[in-house]
């Protein structure tokens, strides 16, 4: 037993050295990501369950690394956070996320709105309110066109002061919606304060909904919780038709997820929505 201790030990520390060599490496090489042009944002479609419309776009960020090639962002974004990083690349996201939304309605598409992920270091910045109202100012984009996905586990952290920060957004007329939901101990207390306008049930409860009856009652409990609460509800990772017909039979009022569209370039988003407005 103690032999094979040490061997654990051993296997454990190497496998440790590499991940840890591996996030020097990639934390090093995100701090020139910006402005050697390999970060992108892609958008995935959110639709109306009941006609499948386009109603907005999730903004998603993507790092094409010259040697390493795609680096997931479950990947990347923590080390961004650790490394404050996050701060100029999530200003960055917002400003192209913003700037693609004005872009759409120039276009003169049916209303789109963009919704871009925040993390935690990005919304307990205290400049940050002031800084969602002045990119929108920059680029000329009404606030409503834009929504901020805050995570339920980082709204849930210390909600008072999340309270303070959604009131600040929301006066702004900024909206906000908690991703992952089901997946933290969100008190009703709470919820019932936050200015939040929908819930994204977390992709997790999704999947198995056809079969898993705990995953059944889950999603029943967050539509009819988000809907006596005045809030709308989104399921994301769909990505079947039976778990379509469950959802729209539940009274789920938004989707996103590979059945519809995997995230696009602005260019295939376009195009995606040509061909909708057009059928
Ligand atoms: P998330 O916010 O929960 O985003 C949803 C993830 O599910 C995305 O992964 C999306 O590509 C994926 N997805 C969408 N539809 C389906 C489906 O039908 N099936 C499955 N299996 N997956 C689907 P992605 O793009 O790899 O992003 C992972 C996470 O990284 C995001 O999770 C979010 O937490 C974070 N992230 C991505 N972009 C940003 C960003 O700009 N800022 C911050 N702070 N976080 C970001
Ligand atoms: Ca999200
Ligand atoms: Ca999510
Ligand atoms: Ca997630």
């Amino acid at each position: 037993a103690k032999q094979n201790g040490r061997n654990n030990y051993r296997f454990f520390t190497k496998a440790m050295q590499e991940t840890l060599a591996r996030n020097i490496q990639l934390t090093n090489a995100l701090r020139h990501a910006l402005e050697k042009d390999e970060l992108h944002v892609v958008y995935q479609p959110q639709v109306d369950i009941s006609d499948a419309h386009i109603i907005g776009a999730e903004a998603l960020l993507r790092w094409n690394h010259p040697e390493l090639g795609a680096i997931s962002p479950a990947e990347f974004i923590p080390l961004a956070e650790e490394s404050g990083l996050i701060l100029p690349i999530g200003e960055w996201v917002l400003r192209t996320a913003v700037t693609q939304a004005k872009m759409w309605i120039d276009s003169g598409f049916p209303p789109i709105i963009v919704a871009v992920n925040l993390s935690a270091v990005q919304f307990r910045h205290p400049h940050l309110p002031e800084l969602v109202t002045t990119i929108l100012e920059e680029v000329g984009l009404p606030p409503e066109y834009l929504e901020l996905e805050l995570t339920e586990a980082v709204a849930m952290h210390d909600p008072k002061s999340a309270y303070a920060i959604m009131d600040n957004l929301h006066d702004r007329g900024i909206r906000m919606s908690i991703d992952d939901f089901g997946t933290g101990y969100s008190s009703l207390s709470y919820l019932k304060k936050f200015k939040v306008y929908k819930l994204k049930i977390d992709q997790s409860f999704i999947r198995d909904i056809s079969t898993d009856p705990e995953d059944k009652a889950i999603v029943n409990a967050v539509i009819s919780m988000a809907h006596s609460l005045g809030l709308k509800a989104i399921a994301e990772g769909v990505e079947t038709v039976e778990q379509l017909k469950y959802l729209r039979e539940q009274g789920c009022d938004e989707v996103q997820g590979y059945y519809f569209s995997k995230p696009l370039s602005p260019e295939s988003f376009t195009e995606f929505i040509t061909a909708q407005v057009t059928k």
